[in-house]
């Protein structure tokens, strides 16, 4: 007779051993499971099937006529909020907390996938399944590295749970998807960030030497709409660094290579999407994807404001004229960065039109970093949607 549970058999992979995506390994933590066994079809960089599992997850594919949904995924609304009250020390105003808290609190699940960072190092992360507020509260704000969410599946099974929520970004995301059926789940949610940009511990830190006044203070950073990188330090203060002055040529590698490969920015797989970029400084940015987002974010109203998206300005020149200045790694002298970046505040895209600008920016980048490095997996592996974004574009060879 063959076993309900193949993967039982198999066996997770020791922490540093060589995964099947080899360098394109995101560290998702499925390797780290046994379920390890569903690799070849989990895996965001060996099998890439977001249309698919967008049926599976939102009951059909996004419609790629229709100019929102080629750029955000499946949704049926999407608003700007935020929290009346911010939950001091998250990374925006705390939404994703709040949501997973009201959960846990009203029963609709047992416990609660998020990532600790470890005692020692701010940064470093610490997948958990969350079972009290304080354990979420503890997962709050964004740990910037590479974070191994799934490598905890071993321990939902073995709990014996029925009912889970897991927050995450899009490459654990779409791995859960491909497992989902194999966890013995009556239900699962999934609250996901939009998630691009993603490093190394190591590449942390060589990012944060490269940009900021003072590396080791860095308590929180976040890519801002006004076109700076707003790191916050231990002592509250604000550094601003114009994008523009970024140190381009020693950054080039800093990123990992499957963050360089992603195409998966906005989530498309998560029930409720958290993230900012589309919505207006100071805001938070909210997809809804299906009627189980509905249901998660319906538990938070009371305790937002809320605005309708807004759009303005015209992306497409600053990302052609951004292509190919990445391209030949040009770094602004940091005077001139600060007052593009002050000129391009006052003119540029806002709300919807910046996030259109992040994703056509990323994507071209990727694109290119596929088609570079990886020839072979170009057609299958960069989505229909992203074809369709690069497209517009004229790209260097
Ligand atoms: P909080 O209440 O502070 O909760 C944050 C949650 O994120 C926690 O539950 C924690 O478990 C989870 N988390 C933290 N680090 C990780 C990680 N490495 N992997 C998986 N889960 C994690 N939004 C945009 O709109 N545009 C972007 O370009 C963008 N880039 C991002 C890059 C990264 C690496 C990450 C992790 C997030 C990114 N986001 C982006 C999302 C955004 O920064 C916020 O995380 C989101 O808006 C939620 O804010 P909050 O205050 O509600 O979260
Ligand atoms: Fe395994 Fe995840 Fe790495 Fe793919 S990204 S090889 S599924 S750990
Ligand atoms: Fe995963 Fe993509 Fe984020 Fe990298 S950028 S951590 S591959 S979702």
């Amino acid at each position: 007779m063959t076993s309900l549970f193949p993967h039982k058999k198999a066996k997770a992979l020791k922490p540093n051993s060589r995964r099947p995506a080899k360098e394109l390994c995101s560290e998702c933590g499925l390797c780290d499971t046994y379920y390890i066994h569903y690799v070849k079809e989990a895996c965001a960089f060996i099998t890439q099937q977001i249309d698919t599992l967008e049926e599976q997850a939102h009951q059909r594919s996004r419609n790629l006529d229709h100019p929102d949904e080629l750029y955000f995924g499946v949704h049926q609304d999407m608003i700007a909020a935020r929290k009346q009250q911010p939950i001091p020390g998250a990374q925006w105003t705390g939404i994703v907390s709040s949501i997973a808290i009201e959960m846990l609190n009203r029963g609709l699940v047992e416990g609660v996938v998020c990532v600790q960072n470890s005692k020692e190092d701010r940064f470093q992360p610490m997948p958990v399944i969350a079972r009290t507020p304080e354990e979420i509260l503890a997962a709050r704000v964004n740990k910037p590295t590479l974070s191994p969410n799934l490598s905890i599946l071993e321990q939902v099974e073995k709990s014996g749970m029925k009912r889970l929520l897991v927050i995450g970004v899009g490459c654990q995301i779409q791995a859960l998807r491909a497992v989902e059926k194999k966890l013995g789940l009556e239900k699962l949610y999934v609250l996901g960030t939009p998630c691009v940009d993603n490093v190394t511990r190591a590449g942390l830190q060589k990012f944060l030497e490269t940009t900021s006044r003072s590396p080791q203070t860095v308590v929180h950073y976040e890519f801002m709409q006004d076109f700076r990188i707003h790191f916050t330090h231990e002592d509250g203060s604000i550094e601003k660094v114009p994008f523009f002055g970024l140190k381009t040529n020693q950054l080039k590698d800093v990123f990992a290579p499957s963050c360089m490969s992603c195409f998966d920015y906005v989530n498309s797989l998560a029930d409720l999407v958290v993230g900012y970029m589309g919505a207006p400084f100071g805001w938070q940015w909210i997809l809804v994807r299906n009627n189980t987002g509905k249901e998660m974010l319906d538990l938070v109203q009371d305790q937002l404001d809320t605005q309708p998206v807004m759009s303005q300005g015209n992306r497409q020149e600053a990302v052609q004229q951004g292509i190919s200045a990445y391209d030949k790694g040009v770094t602004l002298p940091m005077w001139v960065a600060k007052m593009m970046g002050v000129v391009i505040d006052k003119i540029g895209p806002k709300g919807l039109e910046y996030a259109r600008f992040s994703i056509d920016s990323h994507f071209t980048r990727n694109y290119l970093f596929v088609k570079r490095n990886h020839p072979e997996k170009l057609e299958a592996h960069v989505p229909e949607f992203a074809k369709r974004i690069v497209g517009q574009y004229k790209l260097p060879e």
